[in-house]
C-alpha cells in the first residue's frame, strides 16, 4: 500500500522510509473499499473483525479488541481502553505495526518512547519473537523502565530533552539497527486506533455519538479515531460525524495554543503521559478538528485529579492521564461546546502507572 506524504503530497512506496524525504509525517493512500452496510463482524477476529478495515494482515495477537463501552453518568459513555492486554489503547496500533513487522521479515524492532507505546510495542515484538529496543529519556519512571525490559526488550536510557531521545532512536534506524515501530510517525498506528471507531460505532448499533473526547498528546487515538469515523462515514455505515475533541495537559498544550485555548499556562504534571511539546502530525490534528468541528482545550492538574477521583468513586481504577478527558467533558459542558442531552464517548486509556505523583 502507497503512502503520501501529510505536507508535500509525495507518494512514498510500502516499503519505502518512514518518513517523507521532506521530512514530514506520511499517511496511508487508498485503503480498501468497504461494502455499503456493515457486514457481519467477527469479533474473535479483535481488531481485524471487520474485513478490508484493518490494511495489513494479522500475524500477531494478544486477543486485544472489543474493550466494553459502558454507560455512566448524564449521556457519557466509556469505553474501557485501560482493559487491553498492556494496559492501554496503544496495543491497537502496536498489533498492527508489529504484523507489518513480521510481514517485512523485521528481526528487530526499534522504538522511543518512555510510556504506554514503548510497553505495547515491547510486548508485541515479544509474542511475534523479535528482539526489541526501546529508547527512553534516563529520567523515565523506574516502574516503567523495569515493565518494559520485562519483556525481555533492550532499554535505552538516553540523558537529556525528550528531543534527544527521538534522536537517538532515529539515529539507530538510520543506521540500519532495525525496524522502526514508531507509534507517532508510522501511519499503520492510525490504522490500528481507527478500530477504535469501528467498535464504538458497532457497539451503538452504527449511531454516531454527538462527540468524542480523548487525551491528546501526540494525538494516536485523537487521529485514528477521526479517520475511522470520516471513513465509515464516506462508506454510508453512519449518518453523521463525532465532533472530535482533544484535550491536553496545561503547560504542554501547542494544539488547544493553536485553537486559543490555552488559558493556564501552569504545567499539569499528573497528566504525564499526554506531555508532547512538538506532536509529529500538528497539522493533520488541526485538521481533524476542523472538519469534525471539534475543538482542544488544556486542563489544570486539579481539574485531572478531581476527575480521577471521580472515576475511581465509579469503580473505575485508570492512569491520571486518563482522567484528561473526563475532565476536559466537564469543561466542554460548561463551555456550552457540548449540550446537555449530547451523547458523548470518552476513551479511558490506560491503567498503567496510577498512582498520582
Ligand atoms: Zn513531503
Amino acid at each position: 500500500m502507497k503512502r503520501v506524504c501529510t505536507d508535500c503530497g509525495r507518494t512514498s512506496p510500502t516499503a519505502g522510509p518512514w518518513r517523507c524525504s521532506c521530512g514530514s509525517p506520511l499517511a496511508l493512500q487508498a485503503l480498501p473499499r468497504l461494502p455499503a452496510t456493515p457486514p457481519a463482524l467477527d469479533r474473535d477476529a479483535g481488531l481485524w473483525a471487520c474485513d478490508g478495515f484493518v490494511p495489513v494482515a494479522r500475524q500477531v495477537t494478544l486477543g486485544e479488541g472489543w474493550t466494553p463501552l459502558i454507560d455512566s453518568e448524564r449521556g457519557i459513555q466509556y469505553k474501557l481502553e485501560h482493559l487491553f492486554p498492556t494496559g492501554s489503547f496503544k496495543d491497537r496500533g502496536a498489533a498492527v505495526v508489529i504484523s507489518r513487522a513480521v510481514e517485512r521479515g523485521a528481526d528487530r524492532v526499534l522504538e522511543d518512547s518512555s510510556g504506554n507505546a514503548g510497553l505495547a510495542i515491547a510486548t508485541y515484538a515479544a509474542r511475534a519473537g523479535i528482539d526489541a529496543e526501546i529508547f527512553v529519556p534516563s529520567d523515565a519512571t523506574p516502574s516503567k523502565i523495569r515493565a518494559i525490559e520485562g519483556t525481555g526488550a533492550t532499554v535505552r536510557q538516553i540523558d537529556g530533552s525528550r528531543r534527544a531521545v527521538t534522536d537517538a532512536c532515529i539515529g539507530a534506524v538510520e543506521r540500519g539497527d532495525g525496524y522502526y515501530a514508531s507509534h507517532a510517525w508510522d501511519p499503520l498506528f492510525l490504522a490500528g486506533t481507527a478500530t477504535f471507531a469501528l467498535e464504538v460505532l458497532a457497539q451503538r448499533d452504527w449511531t454516531a455519538p454527538d462527540a468524542v473526547v480523548t487525551p491528546l498528546g501526540h494525538g494516536t487515538l485523537f487521529l485514528g479515531a477521526e479517520q475511522g469515523f470520516q471513513r465509515l462515514y464516506r462508506a454510508g455505515w453512519i449518518d453523521s460525524l463525532p465532533r472530535c475533541y482533544g484535550v491536553q495537559a496545561s503547560g504542554v498544550a501547542p494544539i488547544a495554543a493553536a485553537r486559543g485555548n490555552e488559558r493556564d499556562a501552569a504545567r499539569n504534571d499528573v497528566a504525564d503521559g499526554i506531555q508532547i511539546a512538538d506532536p509529529v502530525r500538528r497539522r493533520q490534528i488541526l485538521d481533524a478538528i476542523e472538519t469534525t468541528v471539534g475543538d482542544a482545550i488544556a486542563v489544570t492538574a486539579g481539574e485531572t485529579e478531581r476527575a480521577h477521583e471521580r472515576l475511581r468513586g465509579e469503580g473505575l481504577v485508570v492512569e491520571p492521564t486518563s482522567a484528561t478527558a473526563v475532565a476536559g467533558v466537564a469543561r466542554l459542558r460548561e463551555r456550552g461546546a457540548i449540550a446537555d442531552g449530547e451523547d458523548v464517548v470518552v476513551p479511558l486509556t490506560g491503567r498503567n502507572g496510577t498512582t498520582i505523583r
